[in-house]
């Protein structure tokens, strides 16, 4: 499908490109939607095979940032953007990074860039040198590395799950199998740790698995067997399309619910088949949104209370759709189904948030 095709199919306001010529950046930032407002997402760095991998890649995962904002309820709209790297490896410099913190400042704040695959807090603030619309950083813009709160989150639609199966949310007793061990694994494995769970883990990084033997007392198992483990809860905190056909087939898991994003090959046709299974799915975008609620809620000036009251309120968003999605084929086709909605009405009022927790 062609480029404007795409954006229509998918709903896309604008996707721009830049070229600097003193540094050879080559960069595209997609907006998805900025109904709900200004629009957060991160910067992928990235080697593409082709530029159209490129652009898919930037436009599914500007419309997943739209969605996940739409859920949070946040008064945020949906963007992402992408750096594409000649070839794999390429380090980091800061001419690169002011040159994309330049092209961030065109939108005039209508498009704040954060982190994501490939760049960390110093190029962050690297970028924030020439714009004021960036989140994430240490030094020049602020927030941090959010993955502590986007594990909090999980763990918060974690409970959900439990709760819409009519189980008490209490973890003592329960298997957690978590895949990766990065960032967001990793802090999910020790909130589980200390909330009771037995954990099982793999990774492909064996330091990681090593940490979390010794720290959680995990017990681990081979990459290729994380997914098909017996267990009460499967947690895919990896990378994305990690669940397709096949995976589902061999599932042992009643619930998956991970911090990673695009845990399924065809959400869609992934989802609707973890239903007919049985298993269910608790949608990613909705269960690890813990870091877009933190740097878009300081970017919106909320304070601590806050911000924690909406990371909690994770665990009410996500029942509320385990709960809808018997109308619909999957918790997925029910998730956006609500993102939708909040398209149109806005997000829910303030006072209702507070009492979602
Ligand atoms: P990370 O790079 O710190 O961790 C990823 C981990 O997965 C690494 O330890 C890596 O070795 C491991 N891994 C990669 N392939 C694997 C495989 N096949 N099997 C087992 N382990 C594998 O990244 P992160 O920040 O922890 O993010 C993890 C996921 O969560 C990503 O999908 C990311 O997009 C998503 N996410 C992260 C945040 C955040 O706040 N960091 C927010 C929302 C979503």
């Amino acid at each position: 499908m062609n480029n404007f095709g795409q954006m229509i199919e998918r709903g896309h306001e604008r996707i721009c490109f830049h070229h600097d010529a003193d540094t050879g950046l080559r960069a595209i930032i997609a907006i998805h939607s900025t109904k709900l407002g200004s629009a957060l997402g991160g910067t992928r760095r990235w080697h593409y095979a082709t530029e159209e991998e490129a652009i898919f890649d930037v436009l599914r995962l500007s419309e997943g940032m739209s969605y996940k904002a739409a859920c949070a309820n946040l008064p945020m709209g949906g963007a992402k953007s992408v750096i594409l790297l000649p070839k794999s490896g390429v380090p980091t410099t800061e001419a690169e990074a002011r040159a994309m913190g330049r092209f961030i400042d065109t939108f005039s704040g209508e498009y704040i860039a954060a982190e994501d695959v490939g760049i960390d807090t110093q190029f962050v603030d690297w970028m924030a040198t020439e714009t004021n619309h960036v989140m994430g950083g240490e030094t020049i813009s602020s927030g941090g590395d959010p993955s502590p709160f986007t594990a909090r989150g999980t763990f918060n639609g974690m409970k959900a799950c439990l709760r819409h199966r009519g189980d008490e949310p209490t973890f003592e007793g329960l298997t957690v199998a978590v895949q990766g061990l990065g960032h967001v694994g990793m802090g999910l494995c020790r909130i589980l740790h200390a909330a009771g769970a037995k954990l099982v883990v793999a990774d492909i990084n064996d330091a990681c698995v090593c940490e979390a033997v010794e720290l959680f007392g995990a017990e681990r198992v081979p990459v290729n067997a994380i997914l098909q483990v017996p267990c009460d809860i499967l947690a895919p905190c990896a990378l994305g399309a990690m669940i397709g056909p096949e995976q589902v087939k061999r599932l042992q898991a009643p619930i998956v619910c991970g911090g990673a994003n695009n845990i399924l090959v065809d959400p869609e046709r992934d989802a609707a088949a973890l239903h007919a299974k049985g298993v269910l799915y608790a949608p990613d975008f909705v269960v690890n949104a813990g870091g877009l609620i933190w740097l878009a809620g300081l970017w919106l000036g909320m304070g601590r209370e806050e911000l924690d009251a909406r990371n909690d309120a994770i665990e009410h968003t996500t029942l509320e759709i385990l709960e809808e999605s018997r109308s619909f084929p999957s918790t997925h086709h029910a998730a956006i189904a609500v993102a939708q909605r909040r398209f149109v009405e806005g997000p829910t009022s303030e006072r209702e948030t507070a009492h979602a927790g």
